[in-house]
């Protein structure tokens, strides 16, 4: 067979590691210079070349996002699809607890928590334990708890030698009791649980060690402590994992990632072949050129420098907005200009670090009427109302859903008060039942007549409802249990347009079903049976897999409510319309768009004030902003706000170290207002009138009083309007530029 192909666009580097003898590999390499390229071609090299059976191949990668991409490459390669499993950890993990739910000793329909569900979760067990939710806060035990799962711990590793550490290892055993009860898992239990039932059923991971002879692994310095037990698990140190990473783009450490892994792996397998690649062919000269002196600043680190053989290109363009608003259009102006110029919207990303910074260029575009779509953030499936919907859909799908029992058991409002909830809580604790098993007793003896035929009103919608949908498409079940439950007609009630966005987003629910095919989430092979409960079951699902011949699908309800919860939100807009793209650097990893944006680069926020407090953390900020650099191909925009508004508060913020860390020759400054408001300088500096200045009564050398900075000597205006800003040399605190619609300067 002629496999010229797949050596074809690499460079000699490249192929040796996409040749590679079979056994393991490391490719350690910088941002852009073909990664995941490589990874791409080794696995259709695997495939044609090595004669291995896509199904002995598991490849893991980062985001949903970029499975989807990766699987897509290898297909285009191969020049056709096939079965085999291509996914993020998380991912990869549902689908083997779906399979052996069994072995993990889980309900056949758990149902995942997502982080808001746990906190509501981790509330009500905080109240069962009588704890004071001021002292133990929620957020921070879910943080605590978290961390110890991504370390492969249970309560019973835990040692206390505090009482507040044992009062934590209680809390997270009573969670876990509730989870169970519940049948519900989080996102670190996916990866805990799947880890364990490899480590605890020798046959089975016998089974799997057979199964995937090929592990390939993406942005593996992002792996954490049980990501990694998991594949080494599978890779015994025969095995032949190959994964590729850059210690440089290490952005998880605040989530348990361990870069360290790149090292640990060395130790794991000392016979895997060390890789490196330097060239990039991603971005211009200027660009790397920026990317390698800033990421210089860091210590410690295992040392490469990108270079290109492609052309210097433009220089990075630096803007130092008025404000948050002024960079919004500033962004968009930028953008326009690139369209008018034959560009595509969707080769435009704005990457910013805060998902809260997003706002207001939602607001900026949606004026332009430029289209645009955020990924990541306030993802369509986190809004409130969709998860009203999906907690009706999860309780008909699974009655011990205690989460979403508690969601929806009196929303929209059917009378069942406190009283009543705080009855069945008890009932649910001393019993260990489920809620709805609790609502049915108390029905029957204990309620007040009213309280239990609010309850009883409730069961019976859920039990309609569950069976009118029966025999519905999946579209059409979430269309029918949206009508039905009470939702649309609540919403309806609301006034003005925040109800309506809600009706509209459940409608969008539909839509999300009815575009929903099994093929967009985990389940790539969508006959895959769930009841596989032994080695030799497992063998006879793979096989089922291999020649797709039965299938039991898994019932398309389930499989839509896991990708709500494991989805980034993709349902959102249609991916493939042409829009700006939008996201936080974090989900920037691993991706390239021809015009970047990285906006609000001031201090406090990026490096981010929480981060930047230790060398560590710092560290990893400027590694952020590596990653963002590095996502640039042919023009990088940076910018800050002097002035910002952010969750309600004005800052004024100096610009980010990380500008200044950049090559002074490779940025270009660039103010266009400065220009547009020259002739008012010019007036201003010939002693010429100053009414026509934006505010009357203050003149150049009038004394001012600012409420932040105090008093100070006004020395120039510049601008008109709105974006009319003001020089003050306050006393103690240098020369700022203010906003004058927002400074409230006073004339004293
Ligand atoms: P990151 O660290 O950001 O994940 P990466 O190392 O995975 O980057 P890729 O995304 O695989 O890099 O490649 C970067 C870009 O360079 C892609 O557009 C890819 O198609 C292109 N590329 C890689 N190798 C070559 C080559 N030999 N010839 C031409 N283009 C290449
Ligand atoms: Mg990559």
């Amino acid at each position: 067979m002629d496999v010229s192909h797949l050596l074809d666009g690499l460079n000699d580097d490249q192929r040796q590691a996409v040749g590679s003898p079979l056994g393991a590999a490391l490719i350690l390499a910088g941002a852009g210079s073909g990664k995941t390229r490589v990874l791409v071609h080794r696995i259709a090299w695997l495939v044609q070349v090595e004669g291995a059976s896509p199904n002995t191949i598991l490849a893991v990668t980062f985001t949903n996002k970029a499975a989807a991409e990766m699987r897509g490459r290898i297909e285009t390669l191969l020049g056709h699809s096939m079965s085999m499993w291509v996914g993020t950890f998380h991912g990869l993990a549902h689908r083997l607890l779906r399979l052996h739910w069994r072995e993990a000793g889980l309900s056949q329909n758990f149902q995942i928590l997502d982080s808001e569900d746990q906190a509501r979760l981790m509330r009500k067990v905080l109240k069962s334990l009588e704890l004071d939710e001021t002292r133990w806060v929620p957020r921070e035990i879910q943080w605590f708890i978290n961390a110890q799962k991504d370390e492969g711990l249970r309560p019973k590793h835990l040692k206390a030698d505090d009482p507040t550490r044992l009062q934590l290892i209680k809390i997270y055993q009573a969670y876990e009791d509730a989870c169970k009860r519940a049948g519900v898992v989080d996102f670190a239990e996916l990866l805990l649980r799947a880890y364990e039932i490899w480590r605890d059923n020798p046959g089975l991971l016998e089974h799997y060690r057979n199964r995937f002879a090929h592990v390939l692994v993406d942005e593996f310095q992002d792996t954490n402590t049980i990501q990694y037990k998991w594949l080494t698990l599978l890779s015994t140190p025969n095995g032949l994992p190959f994964v590729v990473g850059d210690d440089d783009q290490s952005i998880y450490r605040w989530r348990g990632a361990k870069v360290e892994n790149l090292q640990q792996f060395r130790r794991d397998f000392p016979k895997a072949i060390l890789y490196k690649l330097e060239q990039n062919y991603r971005s211009t000269g200027i660009i790397l050129q920026a990317a390698n002196a800033l990421i210089a600043h860091n210590e410690g680190r295992l040392g490469k420098t990108l270079w290109t053989s492609g052309a210097p290109g433009e220089r990075i363009k630096l803007y130092a907005a008025f404000n948050e608003r002024d960079e919004a259009d500033f962004v968009v102006n930028r953008i326009r200009d690139w369209v008018a110029h034959g560009g595509a919207r969707r080769e435009a990303a704005v990457l910013y670090r805060s998902n809260a910074q997003s706002r207001v260029f939602e607001e900026a575009f949606l004026n332009a009427r430029m289209p645009y779509r955020v990924y990541g953030g306030l993802r369509f499936f986190e809004r409130a109302e969709i998860k009203d919907a999906l907690a009706y859909l999860r309780i008909i799908s699974s009655r011990n859903d205690d989460t979403s029992f508690e969601r929806v058991v009196n929303f929209p409002t059917r009378g069942i008060g406190a009283k009543t909830l705080d009855m069945l809580r008890d009932y649910a604790r001393t019993h260990a039942a489920s809620l709805w098993s609790a609502a049915e007793a108390c029905i029957k003896s204990g309620l007040t007549q009213r309280a239990a035929q609010a309850l009883q009103s409730f069961l019976q919608l859920i039990e309609k409802l569950a069976a009118e949908i029966k025999d519905l498409e999946l579209y059409e079940a979430v269309d029918h249990v949206i009508q039905m439950c009470g939702l649309i007609e609540s919403f309806k009630k609301e006034k003005g347009e925040r109800g309506e966005a809600r009706v509209e987003n459940l409608l969008e629910l539909v839509s999300a079903a009815r575009g929903f095919t099994p093929e967009q989430n985990w389940a790539d092979n969508a006959g895959l049976p769930t009841d596989a409960n032994s080695p030799e079951d497992a063998t006879r699902a793979t096989d089922v897999v291999a020649n797709r011949a039965i299938s039991v699908p898994l019932a398309p309800l389930e499989s839509f409510l896991a990708h709500a919860v494991l989805e980034s939100g993709e349902g959102q807009a249609d991916p493939y319309a042409d829009c700006v793209q939008m996201m936080t650097l974090h989900s920037a990893k691993g991706l390239e768009f021809p015009v970047v944006f990285l906006a609000g680069m001031e201090e406090g926020l990026f490096p981010h004030q929480r981060s930047a407090a230790d060398l560590a953390g710092l560290e990893e900020e400027r590694r952020l902003c590596y990653v963002g650099t590095t996502r640039a191909m042919r023009q990088l925009y940076i910018t800050y706000a002097e002035q910002r508004r952010l969750y309600g508060v004005d800052n004024y913020a100096q610009p980010s170290r990380f500008i200044g860390e950049f090559p002074v020759d490779v940025l270009e400054e660039i103010r266009p207002r400065l220009q547009i408001s020259r002739p008012l300088f010019a007036k201003i500096s010939q002693g010429g009138s100053l009414r026509e200045t934006p505010a009357p009564g203050m003149k150049m050398g009038s004394r001012v009083r600012h409420a932040k900075f105090g008093d100070g000597v006004v020395l120039n205006f510049e601008g008109n309007g709105p974006q009319a800003r003001i020089q003050v040399n306050f006393e103690g605190q240098g020369t700022k530029w203010l906003m004058l619609s927002y400074a409230n300067l006073e004339v004293v």
